[in-house]
């Protein structure tokens, strides 16, 4: 079963919880009893295929011609 962390607003203690993939987004009270809490990024590995990051932005537009230099312009 994978362990969640999360943590209280109200105490700003994290604490971690074994639950299972279905209520991982369900509401998790702190060990102090709060209701306030946030589910925090967990590093469970899960898949083993490495995220191929974005293409490179391939630089567009601009491309002066250097036009402006003999008066075409205007
Ligand atoms: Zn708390």
């Amino acid at each position: 079963m994978p362990r969640y962390e999360y943590r209280c607003r109200s105490c700003g203690d994290t604490f971690e919880l074994s639950r299972p993939m279905a209520e991982s987004s369900d509401p998790a009270s702190c060990p102090a009893g709060h209701e306030d809490t946030v589910k925090l990024l967990s590093t469970v590995a899960v898949g083993g295929s490495a995220a191929s990051g974005p293409a490179p932005s391939a630089g567009g537009g601009g491309g002066g011609g250097g036009c402006c230099g003999g008066g075409c312009c205007g």
